[in-house]
């Protein structure tokens, strides 16, 4: 197994028609979460993948497993729980400038993961681990789970890779800002953005940013910075890293988990660390393009297509 990641995955439901839910009739709905979504790029790009979870026993549970299998990524360590349902959310788009997130997700099987969820001998025969902070603000026994995750990792020598994912809707500002950096402090890479940086260290360039993950104890940081691409920084390289530009975005989200999987991607590989930042790059800006999280992601010939034209357009 070359990633191992752990985390929730829903179902979401999207309103066909703009405006409040409560009038809604018909919806579209997707499987989604950050780390699954991770572990499918990792997959699309040609590299072994693995998730660790916890789904509801319930037809929603099913679809999940179905479709994260469907996609090239192990489940063999996801636990089906009859005690309780897998988690849904809903993303109204209320006006076009006003779009609002639902979770029904408290008490949901995923939420309900402990340590004893974990194998070390899974984790232990993997490359690196990917956890999120997501994960940690589900409940007491998943922040347990990830830090005695990043433990085992940690005895057995696999790589630690940590991206902070704020959720503010999932917990209070002053805690959250406490665990992340906390966990960062923990890992060997850390994947922020620019804002996730700030929310937890305050107002600064992401030179300052990342050097004060660095600091903390990161060995390596790379820095999303939306379009305009990332910055990167660890004792062999410092500097920023170019984008691909996409100004006609048809849906932003994804981008930041498109990024981590074009990134552990490049590392995988054995790439330099501004390479894995422009891999990383690479598959974000391709994950804009198109509507839903994983449905933009790219294979290996695709991604280098979009690549190599894009460095093209420059010249
Ligand atoms: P998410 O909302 O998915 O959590 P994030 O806030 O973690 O994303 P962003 O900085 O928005 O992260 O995007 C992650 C990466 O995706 C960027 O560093 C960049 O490589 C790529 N990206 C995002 N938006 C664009 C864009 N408009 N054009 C090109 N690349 C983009």
């Amino acid at each position: 197994m070359d990633v191992i990641t752990i985390g929730e995955s829903m179902v979401l439901f999207t309103p066909k028609t703009s405006g409040l839910m409560r009038y809604a009739g018909d919806y579209s709905s997707k499987v989604a979460g950050a780390e699954s979504n991770v572990a499918i790029g990792l997959a699309r790009l040609g590299h072994q993948a693995g998730w660790i979870s916890r789904l509801g026993e319930d037809e929603f549970g099913t679809r999940i497993h179905s479709f994260i299998r469907g996609e090239g990524v192990d489940v063999s360590q996801v636990h089906f729980d009859d005690s309780a349902s897998t988690g849904l959310y809903f993303k109204e788009k209320i006006t076009p400038d006003e779009l609002r997130v639902t979770y029904y997700r408290k008490h949901s099987a995923a939420s309900l993961m402990t340590p004893a969820d974990l194998k070390e001998a899974y984790i232990s025969q993997a490359a690196y681990l990917h956890v999120t902070g997501i994960t940690p603000a589900l409940s007491e026994g998943c922040y347990e789970t990830v830090l005695e995750a990043m433990e085992m990792a940690r005895r057995n020598r696999v790589t630690i890779v940590f991206d902070p994912n704020l959720r503010r809707k999932l917990w209070e500002d002053s805690h959250a800002r406490k665990v992340l950096r906390s966990l960062a402090s923990k890992a060997d890479v850390v994947l922020p953005g620019w804002e996730e940086a700030q929310f937890i260290f305050g107002e600064s360039s992401p030179e300052k940013l990342a050097s004060a993950f660095y600091e903390e104890g990161a060995s390596h940081v790379v820095m999303k910075l939306g379009k305009e691409g990332a910055y990167v920084y660890s004792e062999q390289s410092k500097g920023f890293v170019e984008g691909f530009p996409v100004n006609n975005v048809l849906d932003p989200v994804g981008a930041g988990d498109g990024f981590a999987a074009g990134c552990i991607s490049g590392m995988i590989d054995g790439l330099d660390w501004k390479a894995c930042a422009r891999r990383g790059n690479g598959v974000g800006a391709m994950a804009t393009l198109v509507e839903g999280d994983v449905e933009g992601l790219p294979d290996k010939g695709r991604l280098r297509d979009f690549m190599n034209q894009r460095d093209k357009d420059d010249v």
